[in-house]
């Protein structure tokens, strides 16, 4: 492990321990000693999964007239990445140490030189984090010790490594040996996974594993356009697996280096205002986070000021990870730029003839791009919550509940009462046919209660003496959250589950 990271305990420990412990996620291939920036969905985490991608289409897809699904291909001809500029230009700044070969992305490695009394007397370096000021004003503060100067400490003004000059590069030390003289200049590597297709392994077999899955929604456009019946604007939406060899895949699934995307490319008249259309995006984007609960405290917006050559704008709607607010969700105003460069390296027209206006253009698109293992993290982050019921203390995932793996348990209060558990069985088969629901006949009621508590189911129904003793079989419904419980019988109990997990 680095030196540097040795003494300080990461804020997303608590998070990986618990997605262990209640299959959610398992580090990929942990029987091998793991690998890195890879993951796998347990039982309870691919259930997840799943419902945030069906929520997703179905609020993006089913319940919008004017966007259209589409699921491409993950290898596709290698021109498309010429064209779409990824061959050429698709690739972070990497930084090597000599010394431990360790590797670091170079603009999320920061250094400072320490100064006392106008003098430098050394560097520090600290890797990003939202805690990185202090940790380097700490290192700072250790430095002079060591150096045992005296005089006043000047105030440590942290620069990204890619901003530093070469004559530094020599005297920051490096984050594995906290030595200077390891760190080598940046250098740009490019982050597509290359792969060989066919029988012939020579360079003209060399294809790559997509980085983004909004490449096979371009090259799509055309056939969409001549089969389907979309109308300016409209938009073609896609969830599937992308692929990017980060340098440092860090901070548990928020970046990894195979994940999912479910993005957007909507295409707009070259003649429309493009940032009202931006902006109704964004809007639209925050609403759909919250109604899947995550809290609006939580968000936060970041408009961004450097923009690549072709974008006319973006903004991420970020979220407040442990590690700090970062980039959730990117929403970005291409102008036509895709559709275009598309046009010219395959040499086939990418215009659309509008009705309204009676003109052919290339349209312009918006673009919101969500990575669905990072939607993840957020709605782990916002859901954990810890309380107390009775004077106990209780951990519990307050999982909205569309996203819940499970929707519902079904407890028969006994287990050695027949007449009681089939009207359970009955129950839990006949609302099997319409969601997950998780059946548990052993145990104090109490217990089970805390077990679907710590999974985030957010419903137990409890099939007890009352209901086979009493007129109009009636069930106990308890909330999760409120712990309340109140009788239902089966037609109110459908009906209710119904609206709420429309
Ligand atoms: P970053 O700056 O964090 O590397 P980016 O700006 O390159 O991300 P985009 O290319 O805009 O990211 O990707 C769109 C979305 O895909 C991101 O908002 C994020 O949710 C998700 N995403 C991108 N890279 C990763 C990754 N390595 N692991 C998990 N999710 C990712």
């Amino acid at each position: 492990m680095a030196k540097d990271k040795a003494s300080k305990s990461n804020p997303m420990d608590p998070i990986v321990a618990l997605c262990k412990r209640r299959g959610f996620i398992f580090q990929s291939s942990e029987i091998y000693g793991g690998y890195n920036g890879f993951f796998d969905f347990g039982p309870l985490g691919s259930e997840i999964k799943k419902n945030i991608k069906d929520a997703w289409w179905k609020d993006m897809v089913h319940r919008r007239e004017d966007v259209v699904g589409l699921d491409s291909s993950i290898i596709m001809h290698p021109k498309i990445w010429v064209a779409s500029g990824h061959v050429g230009g698709f690739s972070d700044p990497m930084v090597d140490c000599k010394e431990s070969k360790m590797r670091y992305r170079a603009d999320q490695l920061f250094f400072a030189p320490v100064k006392v009394a106008g003098e430098t007397i050394g560097y520090v370096s600290v890797l990003e984090d939202g805690a990185m000021q202090a940790e380097a004003e700490q290192k700072a503060d250790k430095l002079k010790r060591k150096a045992a100067v005296q005089g006043e400490l000047e105030p440590i003004v942290l620069k990204q490594y890619v901003d530093a000059d070469p004559s530094e590069y020599e005297l920051i030390p490096s984050p594995a040996t906290g030595e200077p003289g390891s760190l080598t200049a940046p250098r740009d590597f490019n982050l597509m996974f290359e792969t060989k297709v066919g029988a012939l392994s020579d360079n003209s077999a060399t294809a790559y594993l997509r980085p983004e899955t909004a490449q096979g929604i371009f090259a799509n456009y055309k056939n969409v356009v001549d089969t389907g019946r979309v109308k300016i604007p409209f938009g073609i939406a896609q969830i599937g697996k992308a692929f990017r060899n980060e340098i440092t895949p860090r901070n548990f699934i928020f970046r990894s280096r195979e994940f999912e995307q479910m993005e957007i490319e909507y295409f707009i008249s070259p003649d429309v205002d493009w940032s009202e259309a931006h902006q109704d995006w964004i809007k639209y984007c925050w609403n759909w986070l919250i109604s899947i609960g995550l809290p609006e405290e939580m968000l936060g917006k970041d408009v961004h000021e450097k923009l690549a050559h072709y974008a006319k704008a973006c903004t991420d709607i970020t979220f407040k990870f442990p590690f700090g607010e970062q980039e959730l969700w990117g929403i970005a105003a291409r102008g036509d730029f895709d559709l275009s460069q598309h046009q010219e390296h395959s040499g086939k027209s990418m215009e659309i003839f509008d009705e309204a206006s009676k003109k052919k253009f290339v349209p312009h698109v918006i673009e919101p791009s969500l990575g669905v293992d990072r939607l993840f993290l957020a709605i782990l982050g916002a859901a954990y919550t810890e309380d107390e019921v009775g004077g106990e203390k209780r951990s519990l995932m307050k999982f909205h509940p569309r996203i819940a793996p499970y929707k519902v348990a079904v407890l028969p209060l006994v287990k050695n009462k027949p007449e009681l558990v089939e009207i359970a069985e009955k129950l839990y088969k006949k609302l099997q046919r319409r969601y997950n629901v998780f059946w548990d006949q052993s145990g104090a009621i109490g217990r089970r209660y805390r077990r679907q508590d710590e999974i985030g189911t957010p419903w137990c129904v409890t099939v007890d003496f009352d209901t086979i003793e009493k007129e109009g079989q009636t069930f106990t419904l308890r909330d999760r959250d409120t712990t309340e419980q109140r009788r239902v019988n089966e037609a109110e109990l459908l009906a209710f589950l119904d609206e709420q997990l429309f």
